[in-house]
């Protein structure tokens, strides 16, 4: 997939998703068809949820990729994404025989760019999304940095290198 056409509503949804979960991230999949983008499904942020404080409660599946990172990159961390709302949206998206291609969340505070565990996360991922047959995503990520004017840009994270990705915005 070397380019990627996101609608201006699906675009537009996405801000919209990203200031309502401000000061948290927010995140989300989308999905189309050749290189098209159709479809929004919206991920709740299980750290949005259950504050970024209780953490260590949440059960060893879903922590265990936040096992891995040093606790200054744990409080760093910012979103996870609910295993039941993926694994719905990844039904639907089969079902509508479309293709994954944007995982998105938001830098409430930071700059459009990945943070170093979002590299670390994305290439975890990286051997998980053959093992459960979906292509490996771009990534997209709103900032709300200028709460006025939102900063969207999409990347590739491959082998722990960063690449743009190239998005337009559909009018
Ligand atoms: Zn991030």
């Amino acid at each position: 997939m070397s380019n990627l056409i996101i609608p201006q509503a699906i675009h537009d949804d996405m801000v919209i998703h990203a200031r309502e979960l401000d000061p948290y991230e927010c995140c989300g999949l989308l999905a189309g068809t050749n290189g098209t983008v159709t479809h929004i499904y919206r991920i709740k942020n299980i750290v949005a949820l259950e504050g970024a404080e209780k953490l260590s409660s949440f059960d060893p599946a879903k922590a265990e990729h936040l096992g891995r990172l040093s606790p200054a990159e744990r409080a760093e961390i910012a979103f996870v994404m609910d295993m039941q709302d993926f694994s719905t949206a990844k039904k639907d998206i089969r079902n509508k025989g479309l293709v994954l291609q944007v995982v998105y969340h938001s830098h409430p505070h930071d700059p459009a760019r990945p943070s170093i565990t979002d590299i670390k996360i994305a290439t975890d991922y990286e051997e998980i999304w053959p093992k459960i047959n979906l292509p490996i995503p771009a990534y997209l990520i709103i900032s709300l940095m200028e709460k006025s004017k939102p900063d969207i840009r999409g990347f590739w994270i491959k082998g722990g290198t960063v690449t743009l990705a190239h998005i337009t915005t559909a009018t």
